[in-house]
């Protein structure tokens, strides 16, 4: 028993010693990635669930590094906020995005807004707000229609650097979404503190809820919580036509996932968006 009790322990601790091991290749990869252009963007719209407005857009980050090969967000943006690298990416994704939006605007395709993931470290860096303004600017991209997905991580904490920054963003115009809802914290002051636009239900939600009428019940009570509160509902992570009619029914507002697209790259986000308009 002592023996095999050693040997779990010997198991354990060279999973983590890799595991480290892989944290630490990461950052050091991430180390000017940038430069070497390994970071691109792919594109997933989010379509009303009643009407045919134009659909907005997300970006999603994606990594391909020459010494790691692909890397997944869900793995390198937490070790980039830990390394604090978090903050060129970000200003990086802003740009590109600003870029492209402008790019598609141009070629006179039709969409609303685009979104872009922002960390809760970017939000706490000096001068943030004030930066989005000026890149939105340098792009000719309306900041009113670039919109943050914040986590409610981001929220919680209430300085007056923070709601400096909110009020930035509500002069402006830039709409705020609330992402990942429901999976963070139960405290929902945040909501009526800040100038959030949308609740984007988690896709956890959303993948249980044909099974589990609790489930059910929870994007139905979010809906009802964000448009009690004058906001608008987004469905992420919708896979099934059966998921999408019962959002529907519940009154969502917007609905996005592999139903309606994958993420795409830049070129296929064209024709995408050419043939929703026909
Ligand atoms: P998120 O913001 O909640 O994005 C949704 C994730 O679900 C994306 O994963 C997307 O590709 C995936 N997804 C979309 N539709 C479906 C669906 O129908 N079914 C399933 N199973 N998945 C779907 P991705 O691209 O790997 O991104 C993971 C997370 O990484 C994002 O979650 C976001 O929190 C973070 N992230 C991505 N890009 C950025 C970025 O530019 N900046 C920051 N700070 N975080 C980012
Ligand atoms: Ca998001
Ligand atoms: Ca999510
Ligand atoms: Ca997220």
């Amino acid at each position: 028993a002592k023996e095999a009790g050693r040997n779990t322990y010997q198991y354990y601790s060279q999973d983590a010693l890799a595991r480290t091991q892989r944290r630490l290749d990461i950052e050091h990869a991430l180390n000017g990635a940038i430069d070497r252009d390994e970071f691109s963007l792919v594109y997933q719209p989010l379509v009303h669930a009643v009407g045919d407005q134009p659909p907005s857009i997300e970006a999603l980050l994606r990594w391909e590094s020459a010494r790691l090969g692909p890397c997944s967000p869900a793995e390198f943006i937490p070790i980039a906020e830990k390394c604090g690298e978090i903050i060129r990416i970000g200003d990086w994704v802003l740009d590109e995005v600003c870029r492209q939006a402008r790019v598609w605007q141009q070629a006179g395709l039709s969409f609303d807004r685009v979104a872009v993931n922002v960390s809760a470290l970017q939000l706490r860096e000096r001068g943030f707000a004030e930066r989005v303004i000026a890149l939105c600017n340098r792009h000719g991209w309306s900041p009113t229609r670039l919109e943050l997905e914040l986590t409610e991580s981001a929220l919680i904490r209430d300085t007056d650097a923070l709601r400096q920054c909110f009020d930035v963003f509500e002069r402006h115009g830039v709409p705020l979404a609330v992402d990942d809802f429901g999976t963070g914290f139960s405290n929902l002051h945040y909501l009526n503190r800040f100038p959030v636009q949308r609740l984007k239900i988690d896709r956890s939600f959303v993948q249980g809820m044909l099974h589990d009428a609790g489930t059910a019940e929870v994007t139905q009570a979010i809906v009802h919580l964000g448009h009690a509160l004058g906001m608008r509902v987004v469905a992420e992570g919708v896979e099934t036509p059966a998921e999408a009619s019962m959002l529907q029914r519940q009154g969502c507002d917007e609905l996005q996932g592999y139903l309606f697209s994958q993420p795409l790259r830049p070129r296929e986000m064209v024709q995408w968006l050419r043939s929703s308009q026909e």
